[in-house]
């Protein structure tokens, strides 16, 4: 038997149970993987209230890392001991153990332990497909952050600093401001309220050529009135909730915008894909471009007490829990 954290029906943070589960074999093209920690990420949240669906009961989870305890028929290129971590579905991190595909691994560089690996995997790659594919910024240009002090947020920031671009942070506190600054965000502004009044006075009027947006319902309209024409909104996450049917004349009238609502999986689908982000995630890291600031870690079977705390706006960077 092994230990994972279940839930049998969607709720709240209450509905997370620590229970004996069977402990997988691995079938062809697959490993047992012994997690060392894994990765707490707000798609998690919207698994467990369901928000985003899956069977019942179910593990949630979508990160971790570990290592190699058993490997399927046909997989040949990864051995027992190996030190590998993963990001993206299906679920199932939340465990001591589980069973993946083969394919869906990367080997963890000796120079990154576990815990950062565990935490860097889905937002470091969603940072890097982000900035290097759904827009690919370039030296010079300002754009828009929202969570600039959250788990992908604080990536975004020191990513986009070292690639010459300015970065206008958003965030809720002042305590988050400074750990936006102090992490490359060149402005930051508390609350979204006034953010297209300061991106005007901050680019002299010639507002962004695209915004990051995951805080979904209640920024988008705001985060519109950011871009300049035919910017690019990147509406990539739900933290306040998912954002409404959009009158695609509103577009129009705002400067012939582009829209794009992206997800890790259809970026990673290839391997080809996930291997090269990775590379360029793992170098960015080990380089020391960015740095990975695990500011939370729970026990796993405590794990409705990091999803408290990360509803609750109460995290900064990202989170591990430990199996
Ligand atoms: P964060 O660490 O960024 O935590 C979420 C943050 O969102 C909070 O700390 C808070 O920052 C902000 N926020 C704003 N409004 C709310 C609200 N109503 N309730 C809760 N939080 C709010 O989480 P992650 O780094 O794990 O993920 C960030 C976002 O990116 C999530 O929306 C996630 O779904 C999305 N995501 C999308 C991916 C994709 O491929 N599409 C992949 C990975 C993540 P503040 O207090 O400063 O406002």
């Amino acid at each position: 038997m092994t230990k994972a954290i279940r839930i049998h029906t969607n709720g709240g943070p209450d509905v997370l149970r620590w229970e004996d589960v069977p402990t997988p074999e691995p079938g062809a093209g697959e490993v047992l993987i012994q997690h060392a920690a894994v990765g707490l990420n707000y798609i998690d949240v919207y698994f467990r209230t369901g928000l985003y669906k899956s069977a019942l009961p179910a593990t949630i989870g979508m990160e971790g890392s570990g290592t190699v305890r058993a490997v399927g028929a046909g997989v040949t290129d990864l051995a027992v001991g190996d030190r590998v971590a993963y990001a993206g579905g299906p679920i199932g991190a939340y465990a001591t153990e589980r069973v993946i595909a083969a394919d869906r691994l990367v080997r963890l560089p000796d120079a990154i332990d576990f815990n950062t690996g565990a935490a860097m995997m889905l937002q470091g790659l969603t940072a890097q497909y982000l900035l290097r594919r759904t827009f690919r910024v370039q030296a010079g240009q300002t754009i828009v952050v929202h969570a600039a002090a959250g788990g992908v947020g604080l990536i975004l920031c020191q990513w986009a600093k070292h690639l010459g671009v300015s970065v206008i942070g958003v965030v809720s506190t002042e305590e988050k401001a400074e750990l936006a600054r102090a992490h490359g965000a060149e402005h930051v502004v508390i609350g979204h309220a006034e953010l297209p009044a300061a991106v005007k006075r901050i680019t002299g009027g010639a507002m962004v050529p695209v915004v990051y947006d995951s805080v979904g319902r209640d920024t988008f309209a705001t985060s519109l009135d950011c871009l300049a024409p035919l910017g690019l909104m990147v509406t990539y996450g739900n933290a306040s909730g998912p954002v409404p049917p959009v009158d695609l004349g509103t577009l129009t009238a705002k400067g012939s915008l582009f829209v794009t609502r992206p997800t890790l999986a259809t970026y990673t689908a290839k391997r080809a894909d996930l291997v090269a982000g990775a590379t360029e995630l793992f170098e960015a890291v080990t380089s020391g471009a960015v740095a990975i600031r695990v500011n939370q870690t729970f026990p796993l079977r405590e794990a409705a007490a990091a999803h408290e705390a990360l509803e609750a706006r109460k995290t900064t960077g990202s989170t591990v829990l430990i199996p």
